[in-house]
């Protein structure tokens, strides 16, 4: 297997190091080996970038900043637009890299290709939106030009859960806007952040224009946060690290963006179908194997609907593969390591020791002895939680459904709202007017009405709360990484302003 990711990586032009001024480096902040979380294999050594790493990558990016900035929004949309073309080009061997390095099952992982692809052509078409706009000014003779300009360098860091779409996120959106930027990916999956650096380079973007440097969180967390260079910072992480790299902001307050953790109720109306239901809620929750910020972390089902729900759960939990994500057939993959699994069994067996019930789990995995090394959560289903226990408290990050039941539609819209997270939640029932209502209740930055997967490049997507704030996607997405500036000036004019 370190084969394959060799041969994927010499494929794509990555040779692993940091990348600085369009080229791959060695770095001062040690290394890290790469682990298949399926197999426990590693499958690459990866250099980190150290303190003086990041001054060089700032100098450059602050270089190329004076060019970049000043290219038309067109000609920034046009290396956008091909690096989407690229990714999809590249799909098939982006996605088995991701895979390997980051034990998604391969169809999520070309859907990851998919979306990130999309967010290049998103934003490589919103560089050339005109923005700002002309305003009367209450003196004769002069007027406003209120205009929104590039940030400077941008400060990017992305999780592990998904390595491409965070990144493609972000740095669609600053590039298009005009910033430069410095991207810290996750020091778990830096590999298919240096292919999409590698794929960057070949649709033409200037050297400096982004540098990719994997790093330890705090290393990065302090470089980006000291130097007053950087004027943005945007971090998707949990709502811990958001809270870190905001105090470190105070020295030199670059604008922020931060996207960070949920804890997404599900709510399941009185009159919802739950032979529609069923088939999108495990798909929600084992997406990345529940690894995911917007997973359904409470489900809240109508005390009368919960045996029959979860008869129908267990059936289709029994027919689940956990294995190899991939190999073919696979549907749900090992978590990012072996640690996750510790803290995830932690919180089921505090939620079974409270009154839990375990009402299905899937234990395919256990045959195959090729994986036996890797990072292997077995998915669960739990009935009885209840909202004062740890494992409805926080996120989960795992494969486990945890069911509470409710009687009145007013008692789950306060439950689910009961929380510091407002990041996503999903209402489903078949009367849309009240599911309507209830979303309109629900304190999230994306509702999903009979729908499971609401997020595209074209929205914007932020939380609310202790999740974050700002935004990823829309045109919102691209603000993020603007100023206004409002210039009051005379309006010139054949004939002079009377007096
Ligand atoms: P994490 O906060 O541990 O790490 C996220 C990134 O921040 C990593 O690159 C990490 O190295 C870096 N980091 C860690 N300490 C830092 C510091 N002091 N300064 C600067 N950077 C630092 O989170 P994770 O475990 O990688 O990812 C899972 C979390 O991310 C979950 O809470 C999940 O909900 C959240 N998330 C949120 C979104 C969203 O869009 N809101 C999307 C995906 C994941």
């Amino acid at each position: 297997m370190p084969d394959a990711a060799q041969s994927l990586l010499s494929g794509l032009g990555v040779t692993p190091g940091i990348m600085l001024g369009g080229e791959f480096r060695e770095a001062g902040g040690g290394e890290v080996p790469v682990r298949n979380p399926a197999t426990g294999a590693t499958i690459a050594v990866v250099p980190l970038a150290g303190p003086a790493d990041f001054a060089l990558a700032i100098d450059g990016a602050g270089e190329a900043f004076g060019r970049w900035s000043r290219e038309t929004g067109a000609a920034r949309g046009e290396v956008l637009k091909r690096a989407a073309a690229l990714l999809l080009a590249r799909r098939s061997d982006i996605a088995q890299l991701l895979t390997l390095e980051q034990g998604k099952v391969l169809p999520q992982a070309l859907g990851e290709v998919d979306y990130a692809a999309s967010f290049f052509q998103w934003f490589g078409e919103e560089a050339r939106r005109p923005t700002g706009r002309l305003q009367p000014h209450p003196v004769r003779g002069r007027e406003y030009r209120v205009k929104a300009v590039p940030a400077g360098v941008a400060g990017l860091v992305t999780p592990w859960n998904f390595p491409l779409a965070q990144g493609a996120k972000k740095i669609a959106a600053a590039l298009a806007a005009g910033c430069t930027a410095v991207w810290k990916p996750s020091e778990l999956t830096p590999l298919v952040a240096l292919a999409l650096g590698s794929v960057l380079r070949e649709a033409g973007l200037a050297p400096g224009v982004l540098q990719v440097l994997p790093a330890l969180g705090p290393v990065a967390g302090e470089a980006l946060t000291a130097d007053p260079r950087v004027r943005v910072i945007s971090l998707t992480g949990s709502t811990a690290t958001g809270r870190t790299v905001l105090r470190a902001s105070a020295r030199h307050l670059p604008r922020l963006s931060l996207e960070l953790g949920g804890n997404a109720p599900f709510v399941i109306l009185p009159d919802a179908d739950l032979d529609e239901v069923v088939p999108e809620l495990v798909k929600l929750k084992l997406l990345c194997s529940g690894q995911v910020c917007v997973t359904a972390n409470r489900v809240f089902v109508p005390a009368a609907l919960e045996g029959k729900l979860v008869e129908k759960l267990c059936a289709v939990w029994r027919g689940l593969r956990v294995g190899n994500g991939l190999e073919a057939g696979t549907d749900v993959g090992p978590l990012i390591h072996a640690e996750a699994c510790v803290r995830v069994r932690g919180l089921v067996e505090g939620a079974i020791a409270e009154g839990a019930e375990l009402v299905a789990e899937n234990r395919s995995h256990q045959a195959d002895r090729g994986i036996a090394a890797g990072g292997f959560y077995t998915p669960q289903i739990l009935r009885g939680v209840r909202d004062t226990m740890a494992i409805a408290r926080g996120e989960i990050f795992g494969p486990v459904l945890p069911l509470l039941t409710y009687v009145d539609v007013d008692e789950a819209v306060r439950r689910a709202n009961a929380t510091e997270a407002g990041l996503s939640a999903y209402v489903y029932g078949r009367d849309l007017s009240l599911a309507n209502a209830v979303a309109d209740e629900l304190e999230a930055g994306i509702v999903g009405v009979n729908e499971w997967r609401p997020l595209r490049a074209e929205i914007p997507f932020g939380g609310t709360k202790a999740s974050g704030q700002g935004w990823e996607g829309g045109e919102e997405g691209l603000r993020e990484f603007t100023e206004l500036k409002v210039i009051s000036a005379p309006v010139p004019s054949l004939r002079p302003p009377a007096r």
